[in-house]
């Protein structure tokens, strides 16, 4: 409330304001993006820039190959929108970027444009042959202990509070890339690094208080470079989390809004509804529909109006610029749903257009796969609607998954769940993009869900590891950490053990784990580098067969490899599974190698399959 009573103080003392000039110079506060690169797809660039009366100048360049189209005004006179046009002629160098008023320099910026990475276009994103890792900076290890609290930043380290700073950053991260590369992990997303300097509860990220600059307590915009350079020489993607819905209320933009209209104001404090299919609903209220839209996500965090132009071009440059900056492998998108559908469409059409091969997810955290196929570039909806996000959050398999293992089987419970799941896979306009996982930052942890079950561990991961999609993990899951958000969103991202110096013992390394988690780690490691090293996993033709006899199956395929998945769902008896029934798969191959014991089959006419457990296949 305080919060936006000061944002429309700010916005009335404004008015107040406008058209006074200083006599002297203008300090620039802020110019964003702060550089940009030549050779870039797209020629446009849009700098805003950002200080004291700043719109009565006029803005001059003097440099080959960069001219300025228009210059934009908007209702607050601390800023201006400069559109340059840089084409395929510039070369990389330095110009001043000059602004006078009356023939007098009020200010002068040297703007950059650097060299393009070579190949930068052409950048892939990750896809099928990729498992991600996610992870919260703060939570995973601290490698510097000297920026675990900083000067100027209110929330400073509290190891003890499940909401506060643990210390965690970036070099704790660049010191465990041996670690998930050994693991078998081939991309990483890290919830954001970008500054949150919210007095409280900013160890997760989500209220960003500068688009442009990694958060103090993480570490510098160039260890993220470097993290990234790390990753990439271990074959891992570094995937950024980027948030387009909100910025945080202490967000310098946030409390001198570029135009009126950059953030949604209601009266008093309106909270999001939080529901997502008003987007589609034939019978939606417009109250619950704009409420969904342009509400906001909590107090801390201002809701963006993405309709604004100004506003998307600033949002789809800063994605950009970080691609380029840090040579990144992938984004990912918060709280999709929540942003305007159009403006998210051109935003996400601006970055393919630039990286053609590159790949974006948004969170669409919807409960049924038509809700979430509306979302998925090429989707024919019924509104007529187009967006352009090209891979989805799989969210109904991770329900499905969740349940299944811990159902007994009957017509409508248990396998059939994993079954129906996919079976509405024909929703989705495009079946190679999209997102699997049984647990993120938001949700319980899947070992809680399965009692630390190890027998349930194993099922589920494999499930999620040889099925359909682009699997994601969550940090700590490989041995087996639990937490339940009814604990408090803390307890499902507690810190990872032995990513602390002072910790009691260390997760990392084998020693450091229990017996039953080297289990749970040998088993996930053995089979993601299976899985890494297996096209037949990424790209093979899926086929599975109704459950039976509490036994669900279901073959990858390609012109190399036939992988055959078991998974038997009882607690209680061993399964022999009769193969004719696969006949229209199996005719011809005789036997077969256990991908995880690699033990050898010699007859395949029937497959034993232990009580609670998967058993994967190689057919010859
Ligand atoms: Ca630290």
């Amino acid at each position: 409330m305080t919060k936006l009573k000061s944002i429309f103080i700010a916005l009335s003392l404004m008015s107040l304001f406008s058209g006074y000039s200083f006599a002297g110079k203008i300090k620039l506060d802020h110019v964003e993006p702060m550089f940009w690169w030549t050779n870039m797809t797209n020629p446009n660039l849009q700098v805003m820039v950002h200080g004291k009366n700043i719109s009565d100048c006029k803005v001059a360049i003097d440099y080959p190959g960069v001219s300025v189209e228009r210059i934009i005004g908007t209702d607050n006179p601390n800023y201006l929108f400069i559109n340059l046009l840089i084409d395929k002629s510039a070369k990389a160098g330095t110009f001043d970027l000059l602004f006078t008023d009356n023939g007098k320099t009020k200010a002068n910026y040297k703007y950059e444009l650097k060299e393009r990475r070579s190949g930068s276009a052409n950048r892939k994103g990750f896809d099928t042959s990729d498992v991600l890792y996610l992870l919260m900076p703060d939570r995973f290890s601290n490698g510097n202990p000297d920026n675990d609290s900083v000067d100027g930043m209110e929330d400073k380290l509290d190891r003890e509070n499940p909401d506060g700073r643990h210390g965690g950053d970036i070099q704790g991260i660049i010191n465990h890339l041996d670690y998930l590369q050994d693991l078998g992990i081939t991309a990483l997303w890290s919830t954001p690094l970008m500054e949150d300097n919210m007095p409280k509860v900013s160890y997760h990220g989500y209220a960003i208080s500068d688009y442009y600059k990694i958060d103090a307590r993480y570490g510098t915009n160039d260890d993220y470079a470097r993290l990234s350079a790390e990753a990439k020489k271990r074959g891992i993607k570094l995937i950024i989390d980027i948030v387009t819905n909100h910025a945080a209320s202490e967000h310098w933009m946030v409390k001198d809004l570029p135009t009126k209209d950059w953030i949604h104001i209601f009266p008093e404090f309106t909270n999001s509804n939080h529901c997502k299919t008003t987007t589609n609903d034939p019978y939606v209220s417009d109250v619950d529909y704009r409420r969904n839209f342009d509400g906001w996500f909590d107090t801390s965090m201002a809701d963006l109006n993405q309709k604004n132009d100004l506003l998307l071009t600033y949002l789809a440059q800063n994605t950009i610029w970080w691609i380029e900056f840090a040579d990144l492998g992938g984004v990912r998108i918060d709280t999709y749903p929540y942003n305007d559908t159009e403006a998210m469409a051109e935003y996400c059409n601006l970055i393919m257009d630039e990286y053609p091969n590159f790949n974006i997810v948004g969170e669409t955290w919807l409960s049924s796969s038509a809700d979430i196929a509306y979302w998925q570039k090429g989707a024919i909806n019924n509104d007529g609607y187009e967006s352009g996000l090209p891979c989805v959050m799989d969210f109904p398999l991770m329900d499905a998954t969740l349940k299944a293992f811990n159902e007994k089987e009957s017509w409508n419970e248990g396998l059939i769940r994993l079954y129906n799941s996919l079976a509405a896979d024909y929703f989705y306009p495009d079946r190679d993009n999209l997102f699997t996982f049984l647990e993120n930052h938001d949700t319980d942890r899947v070992m809680s869900i399965m009692n630390g079950d190890i027998n349930k561990f194993k099922m589920s991961l494999a499930f999620l590891l040889t099925t359909r999609g682009i699997p994601q993990l969550y940090y700590g899951g490989e041995i087996m950490m639990q937490g339940r958000k009814s604990d408090g969103d803390g307890v499902m991202r507690i810190d990872f053990p032995g990513g602390w110096e002072v910790d009691a013992r260390n997760a990392f390394t084998k020693e450091g784990r229990t017996d039953l988690e080297n289990e749970a780690f040998n088993f996930q490691k053995k089979l993601l580098n299976y899985r890494k090293n297996n096209p037949v996993l990424h790209t093979g033709k899926l086929k599975h067969f109704a459950p039976e006899n509490e036994v669900y199956v279901y073959f990858r395929s390609n012109e190399e490899k036939m992988i055959m998945v078991l998974l038997n769902n009882s607690d209680e008896s061993s399964k022999t599974v009769d193969c004719k029934r696969f006949d229209e798969v199996m005719a011809g191959f005789t036997s077969a190698k256990n991908i995880m014991t690699d033990e050898k089959l010699n007859d395949i006419s029937s497959i034993e399959v232990p009580a609670k457990s998967v058993t994967i296949l190689e057919l010859y």
